[in-house]
């Protein structure tokens, strides 16, 4: 399992979770290439130890376990994924069709 961002991170992205992640699988943390453009952040599965410290960190409950991620945001699992597997532009490009589906 793995820990995802969701959707209320996009627009917040105050980068918290970042800051605790003890094995710094988040990104772009601050600092980090594409940090400023980038829509929301992205957990890297393949790191991530599912330690919990990113949920109690966020402020609007974005972060969660895998198993937890409701109906409606389904897809940021396959985003955080992608955003490590296929890289920046993939993940940033998965985010806006997310948001368009939904009209
Ligand atoms: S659960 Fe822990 S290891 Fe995984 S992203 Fe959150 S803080 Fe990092
Ligand atoms: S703490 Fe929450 S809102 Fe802030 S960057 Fe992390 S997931 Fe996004």
């Amino acid at each position: 399992m793995a820990y995802v961002i969701t959707e209320p991170c996009i627009g917040t992205k105050d980068t918290s979770c970042a800051d605790v992640c003890p094995v710094d699988c988040i990104h772009p943390a601050p600092g980090e290439e594409n940090a400023d453009t980038a829509t929301m952040l992205y957990i890297d599965p393949s790191e991530c130890i599912d330690c919990d410290a990113c949920v109690e960190a966020c402020p609007v409950d974005a972060t969660m376990a895998e198993d937890d991620v409701p109906a409606q945001w389904e897809a940021f699992k396959e985003i955080n994924r992608a955003y490590f597997e296929q890289g920046h532009e993939a993940g940033e490009k998965m985010v806006q069709e997310f948001l368009s589906s939904r009209g």
